[in-house]
């Protein structure tokens, strides 16, 4: 079988992730690198001067030149408020994101330490936080399109495409120009009889649950109920 290009692209191996953001130091270091490139800027006012900076329970602080404002690299962000440490979230970051597969909350429970309502809600605000960075991106270039199913059959039900379970998509997919995928856009299609709905993407969830989709979901559950 011929080596498949796009599955043996490299990523961040474990062991390279532990060296790079093994510690909550780390962590900091990368997040403010991230987040002021250029040096402090307040996130109140804009302002591109630090007053001074100090430390407290470990973590630092910058107090702004020109509103006085106190605040950690952390202000303003999903880390904020948190009591996970950002080891954890950056361990969260690099399963969900290196994985080709769905991770779901219960084996993100396992790998944290945490318990699964703590698991839940840093996989949701991440791929949330992931969802917003991208929202206003618009595929350019060499994009191919198809429509797309989601879901699958049940007893009783139409096969194939004509299934009551299944919900339509068109996926688009940003390639390179000798077609390898970059960037790929999901929406949803709505029509009669075929509408991504709650009630649709629960029962789905439920399937994935019993392992009926071959992958690793098991996030049928809302552990607020909320979503
Ligand atoms: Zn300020």
């Amino acid at each position: 079988m011929p080596m498949n290009r796009v599955q043996f692209q490299p990523g961040l191996s474990m062991r390279e992730f532990l060296s790079l953001y093994g510690t909550d130091e780390q962590c900091e270091a990368a997040l403010i690198v991230r987040r002021w490139p250029r040096g402090f800027e307040c996130p109140r006012c804009g302002v591109w001067l630090a007053r001074t900076s100090f430390e407290r329970q470990g973590r630092r602080y910058w107090q702004c030149a020109g509103c006085q404002y106190q605040c950690s690299v952390l202000s303003g962000t999903i880390f904020e408020s948190s009591k996970l440490p950002l080891t954890s979230w950056f361990l969260a970051m690099q399963l969900l994101t290196q994985s080709k597969t769905n991770v779901s909350a219960l084996e993100l429970k396992r790998h944290l330490g945490v318990c699964y309502r703590t698991a839940w809600l840093v996989k949701h605000k991440i791929l949330e936080g992931m969802r917003l960075a991208e929202a206003d991106r618009q595929l350019t270039g060499r994009v191919e399109i198809d429509d797309a199913y989601l879901g699958g059959e049940r007893s009783g039900g139409k096969s194939g495409r004509g299934s009551e379970n299944k919900v339509p998509f068109v996926a688009a997919v940003q390639t390179t120009e000798d077609g390898l995928p970059h960037l790929a856009s999901l929406s949803g299609i709505l029509c009669a009889g075929h509408s991504m709905t709650n009630r649709s993407m629960y029962a789905y969830q439920q399937e994935d649950d019993e392992g009926g989709h071959g992958r690793g979901g098991d996030d049928a559950v809302d552990p607020e109920g909320t979503h």
